[in-house]
């Protein structure tokens, strides 16, 4: 088993809880301009669920993804590692994260499992690696750093 597949034996109830937490975490969304609706649900190492909502705003680049959301809640409770992510919208379609939620997700490593999900659980699963090829994280930083001060 390689490390992408080791964060892939979430069992079946936890699956479960996260994808129904991420549906009940759309509820709150402030989404008054595009009426767009997203919940995620994410679980950190611990077991923790912690859901998040897109909250938008006004003035619309302010606008925050339910993804985005819930990292900021976790990381600002404490919690650095998440085997998983779901995310869920009012459309019957598996809808996937946008690239700023995807590099947001990366961050905090390369085998997050996002859980694309529909209002009847229905879901598909992507690594976040897959979603994001040539990812720019902290030690790709690192190595441009010291390239830059190479020259
Ligand atoms: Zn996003």
């Amino acid at each position: 088993m390689d490390k992408s597949d080791s964060m892939s034996s979430l069992d079946k109830s936890t699956i479960t809880n996260l994808l129904m937490c991420s549906i009940k975490a759309k509820e709150h969304s402030h989404s008054p301009y595009s009426k767009f609706r997203v919940g995620a649900a994410l679980l950190t190492e611990t077991g923790k669920i912690i859901d998040g909502c897109n909250v938008e705003n006004a003035s619309y680049g302010l606008s925050i993804c339910a993804e985005r959301t819930a990292l900021v809640k976790a990381v600002s409770m404490g919690f650095k590692k998440f085997p998983a992510i779901a995310v869920t919208t009012d459309l019957n379609q598996f809808v996937s994260p946008c690239g700023a939620c995807r590099q947001f997700i990366a961050e905090f490593g390369l085998d997050c499992d996002v859980y694309l999900v529909k209002s009847d659980l229905s879901y598909k699963k992507i690594g976040i690696s897959e979603l994001l090829p040539l990812p720019f994280t902290s030690s790709k930083l690192e190595s441009n750093l010291q390239a830059l001060n190479s020259i």
